[in-house]
């Protein structure tokens, strides 16, 4: 694929994010050499550093557009996530594609946004490369995930307990979220690792050894998906992002959900209009049974 001259931060919003976000210094950079890989978000703006927000009232989901001219989307985007999702839906041809493996990994209890990829304010796990979402032909690869307590995506107007959101990045550093619904029910062995292995306080990482997770075991066995073209659900809320929510839900456990939610909810962005955008149903194929 043809590397764009773009930073990443411009990538992911051609045009918007290079009207509301960037001085000269950023048109300057512009015309710098190309950068070759974008695996990891180059440094953010310094306006975009230090700006603390949150989920309270006090620099609330309705306030981030006002924070920071670099989070502006978060106000005034017009394709933003989450989105309240109806059931139903007839499914099209299966153009998405998983090819999940096992991994080594490093859990993390972020406060605040470091850089353009990071989310603050929930648990992030990292992971090894080598894990991929194909959509259309397009390989993604999985960066980390992290959770949401409750869910960010409502269904049928209501909010599941909590929602685990997948983030891929494709060589040009475009966005794929694959956001997974959990309900309670059976535990679950992958993220029993994780709550074992929870940060003792906020601003901790505990890289995990000697311990794998298979990713698959993430993935519920029903291949459809919800899917739309919306945002980052945390500030700068970069939009252009592909979207695919799984129709089927995997459980955990009360104690497990709560060992997430007691450190990092309630951290679910409101749902945001539809305004012009459609959600359609997707089949997919994989290695998830
Ligand atoms: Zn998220």
């Amino acid at each position: 694929m043809k590397h764009s001259p773009l930073r990443l931060d411009l990538l992911v919003i051609p045009g918007l994010l290079v009207l509301v976000a960037c001085g000269a210094p950023q048109q300057e950079e512009r015309n710098n050499p190309v950068i070759d890989t974008v695996a990891v978000a180059p440094p953010a703006p310094v306006s975009a550093r230090p700006v603390h927000w949150g989920y309270g009232e006090e620099a609330g989901p309705a306030t981030w557009g006002s924070l920071s001219p670099v989070y502006a989307l978060c106000g005034n985007g017009q394709g933003q996530s989450p989105i309240a999702l109806t059931s139903g839906g007839t499914s099209s041809s299966p153009t998405w594609r998983f090819n999940y493996g096992n991994t080594r990994f490093a859990v993390a209890h972020h406060e605040h946004v470091e850089d353009l990829v990071d989310n603050g304010h929930t648990i992030q796990v990292t992971v090894e490369e080598g894990s991929t979402l194909t959509l259309n032909g397009t390989n993604y690869t999985l960066k980390q995930f992290h959770v949401h307590t409750p869910s960010e995506h409502t269904l049928d107007g209501k909010n599941l307990p909590m929602e685990v959101h997948m983030v891929h990045q494709d060589s040009a550093g475009h966005f794929a979220v694959v956001g997974v619904l959990v309900k309670e029910g059976k535990a679950n062995a992958n993220f029993a690792k994780l709550v074992a292995n929870l940060p003792a306080a906020k601003g901790d990482t505990v890289t995990v050894a000697g311990e794998q997770l298979d990713l698959n075991m993430h993935l519920p066995a029903q291949e459809k998906a919800y899917h739309y073209v919306g945002s980052l659900t945390t500030p700068p809320c970069s939009e252009g992002v592909q979207w695919l929510v799984l129709q089927d839900m995997i459980t955990l456990s009360k104690e497990q959900i709560e060992a997430f939610s007691s450190r990092v909810g309630p951290n679910n962005r409101p749902t945001q209009p539809l305004n012009t955008r459609t959600v359609s149903t997707v089949g997919l194929t994989g290695s998830m049974q």
